[in-house]
């Protein structure tokens, strides 16, 4: 089958690498989705992918932790590149050729992101894993996913998650929540549904850069996205 979409960008979240775990890396879930991903790249399709770091650190707790929160986000965003490195490791083990770049200059473990080079290595077929978010603290790695799938012409943000779309309310809460299959930017705006932070959310829509919401914790699904098959939920 040809895939639908030609440049992907991937949102990880942090919190989904933890599994059943209630900290840090579930090797199990990392191994599945460097499976998923291998997947849709020998379907010929560019990947990037922006990973979290909620398993690790959030830095917006300044109350809790005593931390200011500056400081806490660039711990945040840190949390992201171990994230990254751990993903990159999985891929690597699958056969997937990877590279790490980081906006927080890390010379040893991870490139610098350099949006050119990030375009010059998704042609060669290899995935590339931004870490590090935007290199900013307030904002989050969701608007990190938006932000660099606008400047890599990325076709499409993959937001994967542990549920398979946007409901109508929380469908871990409301067992009468109904999923969406498609839906435009304005009504998930007008019917304030969770999709995104509004930063992340604000730059897809003045971008015009569809987002699907899918579950990435069924083996198979990324690749059914990728094929147009109509799963997950579809913004636009
Ligand atoms: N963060 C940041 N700037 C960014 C991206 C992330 O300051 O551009 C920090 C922020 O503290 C955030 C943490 O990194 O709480 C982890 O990222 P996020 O909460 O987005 O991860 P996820 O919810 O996807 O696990």
């Amino acid at each position: 089958m040809l895939p639908k979409y030609k440049r992907i960008l991937l949102k990880l979240s942090g919190e989904s690498l933890m599994g059943n775990k209630s900290f840090g890396l579930d090797p199990q879930i990392i191994a599945q989705y460097a499976v998923d991903i291998k997947q849709v790249v020998e379907l010929g399709v560019q990947v990037a992918i922006v990973i979290g770091g909620g398993n690790i650190y959030r830095g917006m707790n300044e109350a809790e932790t005593g931390i200011e929160r500056a400081h806490g986000d660039y711990m945040g965003m840190l949390a992201t590149v171990i994230n990254g490195m751990a993903l990159q490791a999985a891929l690597e083990k699958v056969g997937v050729f990877t590279r790490l770049q980081s906006a927080i200059v890390m010379e040893r473990i991870a490139e610098p992101y350099i949006r050119r080079r990030a375009i010059r290595h998704l042609e060669k077929g290899r995935v590339v894993i931004f870490g590090a978010g935007t290199g900013n603290p307030y904002f989050t790695t969701d608007t990190a996913g938006s932000l660099r799938a606008i400047e890599i012409k990325a076709d499409v943000i993959l937001k994967g998650t542990r549920v398979d779309g946007i409901y109508t309310a929380d469908p871990e809460l409301d067992p009468t929540a109904l999923r969406y299959d498609k839906i435009s930017f304005a009504e998930v705006i007008n019917k304030n549904l969770k999709v995104m932070d509004m930063t992340a959310f604000t730059l897809c829509k003045e971008n015009g850069l569809p987002i699907i919401v899918f579950d990435m914790n069924t083996p198979g699904t990324l690749l059914q996205v990728v094929e147009g098959m109509d799963v997950g939920t579809f913004v636009s």
